[in-house]
């Protein structure tokens, strides 16, 4: 039985005011639930924040990227210790805002990734298809080809401690979630795929669905059987939102 797990990925959003109210419902309204695990990833600024607001509650934070180099010449970028120094013990990899407007490839997705283990932390990766992709059947193609890329490079034992993300960019703020079944289906690709290489590995590891989860969907989508919890985007931005879908995972 895996346990559920859902995910706040705030992209670039929040003031130190604006998440102290939103951390303090959060707390307030998931701080006594014990049968899932939560996480807020934060933009970097407010990981000192995060850590000072959640340390000793039942609620992590990470961060939503990282460097794959150590501490060194690199402008602009956070290295994974640096990360850890905060006490973050989840990252996303390979989001497609990432991918997509930063120029990640699965190459990097996949250093990242294993940079992340590590220092210690748990990777969530993320994977998906685009619409055009989708209606050319692709879907199979373009999510096997991101996962390949970690499993070809590390082999299965790297899901071990790691956590995958189907998120579909046609869902991914757009207010119109993938059905239920439709997650499911691309949800059990991945884990038959991970299970050709280990089925101990691929029955433990959790994977999470990720676009327009919002408290009216999040039930349904978490009772799927291959559906592990949610990356949740928008809905992760007020507490009046997040904490009923934490709730549903609960
Ligand atoms: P939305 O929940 O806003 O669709 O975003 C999903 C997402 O990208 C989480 O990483």
């Amino acid at each position: 039985m895996r346990r559920k797990l859902v995910v706040g990925n705030w992209k670039m959003h929040g003031s130190i005011a604006t998440n102290k109210v939103l951390l303090e419902g959060v707390i307030k309204g998931v701080g006594q639930a014990r049968d899932a695990d939560y996480v807020v990833c934060v933009p970097y600024p407010y990981l000192c924040q995060a850590q000072h607001m959640l340390e000793g509650t039942n609620i992590a934070w990470g961060a939503q990227n990282l460097c794959a180099r150590g501490d060194g010449a690199v402008t602009g970028a956070v290295s994974p210790t640096m990360l850890t120094d905060w006490g973050c013990t989840y990252v996303i990899i390979g989001h497609s805002e990432r991918r997509m407007q930063f120029h990640e490839t699965d190459d990097t997705a996949a250093a990242r990734f294993h940079a992340a283990q590590e220092a210690g932390m748990t990777p969530i990766l993320c994977m998906g298809e685009t619409r055009e992709e989708r209606d050319s059947d692709w879907t199979e193609f373009i999510v096997g080809r991101q996962l390949d890329s970690i499993l070809r490079r590390y082999g299965p034992g790297v899901l071990k401690n790691s956590i995958l993300a189907y998120e579909p960019l046609w869902a991914v703020g757009t207010g119109h979630p993938a059905t239920p079944e439709q997650a499911q289906e691309v949800h059990a690709f991945i884990r038959a795929r991970i299970a050709r290489c280990d089925a101990e590995i691929a029955a433990k590891v959790r994977i999470l669905y990720g676009g327009s989860v919002k408290p009216e969907n999040a039930a349904q989508l978490f009772r799927m059987p291959d559906i592990d919890g949610g990356l949740i985007g928008g809905a992760s931005l007020t507490a009046e939102s997040f904490v009923p879908i934490c709730l549903a995972a609960n």
